[in-house]
């Protein structure tokens, strides 16, 4: 199983791709993340890197594809499948995906689609904080901590990742609406387009992708 999963930031891709990839024993690679752990170095790459990220804009597509190139060359293609989130941002990022499993004699199986309207991603991420010390995610609004600013688990120091000001949170999802419309139509012409209200609980969110990719995979059978 080889999945995309395409949405708006703020939008759950994170939460959704850790379920998928539990419910189909895949990996899930999130580009963000490993950015966010190249920054945490210092490296030439890191400050390229900040220079993009702190402000919200998208990192250039040659250091996102060698990245990508890399990660699913070192485990990827072993694996029983896996699930990107944060990958395709922009049409050329799709269609290098694409190059690259045709190369090695493998195909995109579908693109899900987590859709949301924006004035509910700009405080849902303005109330996002990370655990600094285990990657934990909470919402100010739905889960907070217990105690203010220690994450529950680890007793780590709780942060708003600089991307989740306000400026900068409407600067990429106006990003993001730019640039997806390209890739919608490109996966939909390919036929393995799959949309999902990404709003609502998490569980019937998740349902409803299963639900899609099951019926999804019966047209195709
Ligand atoms: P995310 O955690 O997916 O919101 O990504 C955080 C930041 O990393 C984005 O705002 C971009 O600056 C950068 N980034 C992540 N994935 C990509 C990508 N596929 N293309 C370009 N930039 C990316």
């Amino acid at each position: 199983m080889r999945l995309v999963l395409l949405g708006p930031p703020g939008v759950g891709k994170g939460t959704q791709a850790d379920l998928i990839a539990h419910e189909f024993d895949i990996l899930h690679y999130s580009t963000g993340d490993i950015f966010r752990e190249i920054l945490k170095g210092s490296s030439e790459l890191s400050g390229k890197l900040a220079k993009y990220i702190d402000k919200g804009e998208l990192v250039p597509d040659d250091i996102v594809s060698e990245t990508i190139r890399r990660t699913l060359s070192n485990d990827g293609t072993k694996s029983k499948g896996w699930v990107l989130d944060g990958f395709p941002r922009n049409l050329v990022q799709a269609k290098m995906l694409d190059d690259l499993l045709c190369n090695v004699n493998q195909k995109l199986d579908f693109a899900i689609y987590l859709r949301a309207h924006r004035d509910i991603l700009v405080d849902r991420l303005a109330s996002r904080r990370v655990c600094s010390k285990c990657g934990i995610i909470y919402s100010l609004q739905i889960n907070p901590p217990k105690e203010n600013s220690i994450c529950d688990e680890c007793g780590g120091e709780l942060i708003q990742r600089k991307d989740d000001e306000r400026d900068t949170i409407l600067k990429r999802i106006l990003i993001f609406e730019n640039e997806f419309a390209p890739i919608r139509h490109y996966y939909k012409d390919e036929k393995i387009l799959i949309e999902v209200n990404g709003i609502g609980n998490v569980n019937d969110v998740f349902n409803h992708i299963l639900e899609n990719l099951k019926s999804g995979q019966e047209r195709r059978n």
